[in-house]
């Protein structure tokens, strides 16, 4: 079912298709290198081999014949692997390697057994092309089903091309139809497996994603403010001690603003908290849509804010305190449909450039100078040096 625009199931399907075509390509550059010193093996030992009868020379020259034709297909199809295997972009035709791989080993299995037949009832080729082909690939269910059917059809028409025995045709078909049920199970028990562990990878994944966000949300409310979105004070006094030792460093000066809204109790008294935390918050979006990038705004307090002014010295500092203050006079007379008449008292605290002093102190002197300016009547912008 499509969630949020995406078809998971259709992503699992097509994550599982790639992860198949990896493991049978990545299997089949191992395996197919394997075969050609077995073929040439079986030619060096057929070749030239005595023969006593018609038959037993067709068999021969038949066997031969197969296992050259094994050992170019091998070859070329290793070759093929080793190039393909790095370059995933090759969609189609490492899907085609493998598949050629995949249907000419049963095919040359299926030959065999039945070139076999010509004096030997033995069919030990199907048994070992069979089993490889269910151990070393892995076969979604339905392909499973269709290549070893594919296979036995094959088989049973080809010893019927070479055996002339009926009961060991019949024998030989009944164990044929034995060797491809036991591949099919093989293989559908292969699949079993893989299919466990790619859910239980998926299901691991998206616990690990799950987790990442859960702590991302975690961290975020650590540093902020959950009324605001602003940062809070721990995260700004950590804020503040970078600040101060990068000033120290460069050699800059360095403003600190508190702020604090005049008579906000009134309002939480007359128009209760909801109203106060309205005035709260709109007046967090309005300090924090005229501070520069660089500056550091909190919430420290009920109505109460913290403003951070790297690289900005006094003169700066008591301008845009200024500008502040006659933002929130101006944007804030009203608030939400009442006119409230919102006014705010400003302290400011500077650290001229090439002097240092503590957070505590620059701290301490802004506060002194909040307490001035609501001393002096409130609405307004009073300055303390840090001690
Ligand atoms: P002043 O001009 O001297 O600053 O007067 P004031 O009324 O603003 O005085 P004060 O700073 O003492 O009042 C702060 C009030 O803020 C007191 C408290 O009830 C209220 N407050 C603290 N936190 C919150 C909050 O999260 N939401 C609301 N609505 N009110 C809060
Ligand atoms: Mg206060
Ligand atoms: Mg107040």
């Amino acid at each position: 079912m499509p969630i949020g625009g995406i078809n998971w199931q259709a992503l699992t399907q097509q994550q599982w298709r790639a992860e198949q075509l990896e493991h049978n390509l990545h299997r089949l550059k191992l395996a197919a290198p394997l075969a050609p010193p077995v073929n040439l093996l079986h030619i060096w030992m057929f070749w030239g081999r005595p023969v006593q009868s018609d038959n037993e020379a067709l068999w021969l020259q038949g066997i031969i014949l197969a296992h050259v034709g094994m050992l170019l297909f091998f070859t070329l199809l290793a070759l093929a692997a080793w190039w393909l295997e790095p370059r995933p972009h090759w969609q189609r035709v490492r899907q085609a390697c493998v598949s050629i791989g995949i249907l000419g080993t049963l095919g040359f299995a299926a030959l065999i057994s039945s070139i076999d037949q010509l004096v030997t009832s033995n069919i030990t080729p199907l048994l070992v092309g069979c089993t490889l082909v269910a151990l070393v690939f892995l076969h979604r269910p339905l392909s499973a089903l269709l290549l070893f059917a594919g296979t036995l059809g094959l088989f049973i028409w080809g010893i019927g091309q070479t055996q002339n025995d009926p009961a060991l045709l019949l024998s030989n078909r009944v164990n044929g139809l034995s060797i491809c049920a036991i591949a099919l199970a093989l293989a559908w028990s292969q699949w079993r497996h893989f299919a466990k562990i790619q859910s239980q990878q998926q299901r691991l994944e998206s616990q690990q994603q799950l987790l990442e966000q859960q702590n991302a949300r975690l961290s975020y409310l650590a540093e902020h403010d959950p009324l605001t979105g602003l940062l809070n004070r721990r995260a700004f006094g950590e804020i503040v001690n970078h600040e101060l030792l990068r000033a120290e460093r460069n050699g800059q000066p360095l403003c600190l603003l508190m702020l604090d809204l005049d008579h906000f109790k009134q309002i939480n008294d007359h128009y209760g908290h909801p109203v106060g935390d309205s005035v709260i918050r709109q007046t967090a979006s309005l300090l924090a849509s005229q501070v520069r990038a660089s500056d550091s705004l909190a919430r420290i307090g009920g109505e109460e804010f913290v403003l951070l002014l790297p690289e900005c010295d006094l003169q700066q500092g008591r301008q845009i305190a200024e500008l502040l203050r006659q933002r929130v006079e101006q944007q804030l007379r009203r608030v939400d449909g009442l006119e409230l008449g919102l006014t705010v008292s400003i302290g400011l605290a500077a650290i001229p450039a090439g002097h240092f002093c503590s957070y505590a102190s620059l701290y301490a002197a802004s506060d002194r100078a909040l307490y001035q300016a609501k001393h002096k009547g409130r609405n307004r912008v009073e300055y303390q040096a840090p001690a």
